[in-house]
């Protein structure tokens, strides 16, 4: 069991897992939660808490009963929630003496390379001082735009950055249904393919955000990140020594990958702010190993700065690699198809050669 052999879980508890149809937290839920935790942390483990809920308590809290809100206003009740969330980690957590943390993130902070080392920094140090960090997304500045949205991603984000083993997306159904008429769930997926996306049920809880799809693309990041992920039944008690009992779950299991840590970040970034279109040349030139040069680019697409998250396609819009990319979007726009040696003369500067050198780039 793949539990069993982690140093560092993930554990994301959706917010169906912790409060009820009526708004209201299962605190005896919680209790069996942290119990459960506790138990697995004096093996030595690290145990990070991926925790949604915090508009859902915001609206219990101030009686709010509409259920579909607009953003300006799940803002501030997850800023008036978000304090309950943490009161409540605290309160049960402190009666079994374990201490936590509160981390809130943006998209910004995972998907800026800097800002990504910050937080892998603060949860190393979090585990030196014993502590369990609880993660949720900054609700409350984030706009759709700028926001993770749900926290299947951004739990499978934490678990790539941090190097996690395991990552459980507790839930309310038992893993991702073959044939939800039989309820009969696919114990082990080895590839997210089409195949894989035709069993997606996108049925949605009265709180939660995720669905069944963005379950499956945070497991996607996992896979690629080498980190074993489970879909599983979270509303039972004891829901982690449940799942180590029975194992009813689906393990999406991870690619053996040669990639290095930075590699795996820039492979399981979310979105790219950018698309590059290449012809047949530069397609077989990377396939070889190579950088991108703008010889070989025929188009580009979005609005993007120099350091950012782009995609490399080929001319019929196929995704063949992503990658960090030394030039912007306008430069790129000026120089492609043309040879290295006349970048200056139309740029007016020399930077660099590679439009994505091959350190910053990774096949898809
Ligand atoms: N971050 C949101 C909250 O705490 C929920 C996101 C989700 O449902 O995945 O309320």
């Amino acid at each position: 069991m793949y539990i069993n052999k982690a140093k560092t879980i993930v554990l994301k508890i959706g917010s169906s897992n912790l409060v009820d149809s009526r708004g209201k937290l299962k605190e005896k839920w919680l209790n069996s939660f942290v119990k459960d935790i506790k138990k697995f942390k004096k093996k030595g483990k690290n145990f990070v808490i991926v925790s949604s809920g915090a508009i859902a308590l915001g609206q219990n809290s101030l009686n709010v009963k509409k259920k579909k809100l607009k953003i300006e206003m799940s803002q501030a009740l997850a800023s008036i929630g978000q304090i309950y969330l943490t009161n409540i980690y605290r309160k049960i957590f402190e009666k079994n003496k374990i201490n936590i943390g509160q981390i809130l993130i943006s998209p910004d902070d995972t998907e800026q390379r800097r800002r990504a080392i910050n937080i892998k920094r603060t949860f190393e140090n979090l585990f030196k001082l014993d502590a369990i960090p609880i993660v949720n997304e900054n609700d409350t500045t984030a706009t759709s735009e700028i926001k993770y949205g749900d926290n299947d991603r951004l739990a499978a984000r934490v678990a790539q950055i941090i190097s996690a083993n395991v990552l459980i997306n507790f839930s309310d159904v038992d893993g991702l249904y073959e044939s939800s008429k039989y309820k009969k769930i696919i114990k082990n997926v080895n590839d997210i393919n089409e195949k894989i996306f035709s069993f997606v049920d996108n049925k949605k809880t009265a709180y939660g955000s995720g669905g069944m799809s963005t379950k499956l693309e945070a497991a996607k990041i996992c896979m690629s990140a080498g980190c074993h992920m489970a879909i599983a039944n979270g509303k039972h008690f004891n829901p982690l020594e449940r799942l180590i009992k029975k194992n009813q779950c689906t393990w999406f299991i991870p690619k053996v990958s040669s990639l290095d840590a930075r590699k795996k970040w820039i492979a399981s970034s979310i979105g790219s702010n950018g698309k590059i279109f290449i012809d047949t040349g530069a397609h077989k030139a990377l396939e070889n190993g190579k950088s991108l040069l703008p010889a070989g680019i025929i188009k580009v697409e979005g609005k993007f700065s120099k350091g950012d998250n782009v995609l490399i396609l080929d001319d019929g819009g196929k995704a063949l690699a992503r990658g960090l990319t030394s030039f912007s979007s306008i430069e790129i726009d000026k120089i492609k198809g043309l040879k290295t040696d006349q970048i200056e003369s139309i740029l007016g500067y020399f930077s660099k050669s590679e439009i994505i050198h091959r350190d910053d780039m990774v096949k898809l």
